[in-house]
């Protein structure tokens, strides 16, 4: 449970371990977040508004790493965020504050029963895929062979397809800190990469970078 109020994180706690749950609470959302990256947690109940990270950040982070524990999210009643936005960003069920501890236990018991689905992990973008379990790029259903350098920019385009994604963005996150980097890499590499997926797919923006066709 991620709450940084702390007298309903002591009721629920209280609440739950006389159902039997084993509960451990975070107080803020890096420490929500990184007990759930190393916790081996069956769900998890994670307020919106906590200090260092929102809720939907927490929950974004988690889903883009590709952590799939259930979450359910908790949000204070007429808040600036509603339903679509916790369930856009990964949660797979919402509840608002005030709630009754009822329909919490209820939600949670179907939540653990439904357990953590295996998620699609395969990215697609237009007639491309890109499966990170398999290393495997196919275009239109053929496959398509890249080298790791090449693998390793379209995996970065490819979580972001639709949007501009900056020359310093790719550098910063495609090679390694302190690598020997021609000026020129990403220009040259996008080039590359265009030859194997199509020109037309990755298109340049004057001045802000590259933005990969959805
Ligand atoms: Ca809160």
């Amino acid at each position: 449970m991620v709450e940084d109020e702390s007298r309903l994180a002591s009721a629920l706690r209280r609440g739950l371990a006389a159902e039997g749950f084993a509960v451990d609470v975070a107080d803020s959302g890096p420490a929500g977040l990184d007990a759930a990256r190393h916790g081996g947690y069956d769900a998890m109940i994670l307020d919106v508004m906590l200090p260092g990270l929102s809720g939907y950040e927490v929950v974004r982070r988690l889903r883009a790493e590709e952590h799939w524990l259930p979450v359910l999210m908790l949000s204070a009643k007429d808040g600036e965020y509603d339903q679509a936005d916790g369930l856009d960003c990964g949660a797979d069920d919402y509840l608002t504050k005030p709630f009754s501890y009822v329909v919490l236990l209820a939600r949670l018991r179907a939540l653990l029963r439904r357990g953590a689905p295996e998620r699609p992990t395969v990215l697609v973008a237009g007639d491309l895929t890109l499966d990170p379990a398999r290393r495997r790029v196919t275009r239109a259903d053929a496959e398509v062979a890249l080298t790791a350098r090449e693998y390793a920019l379209l995996d970065y385009l490819i979580r972001r397809a639709g949007q501009v994604v900056s020359k310093t963005e790719l550098l910063d996150h495609v090679w390694d800190a302190g690598m020997e980097t021609a000026p020129n890499a990403v220009e040259v590499y996008v080039g590359y990469l265009r030859r194997k997926i199509g020109r037309e797919r990755l298109e340049t923006v004057r001045g802000a970078g590259y933005r990969l066709a959805t």
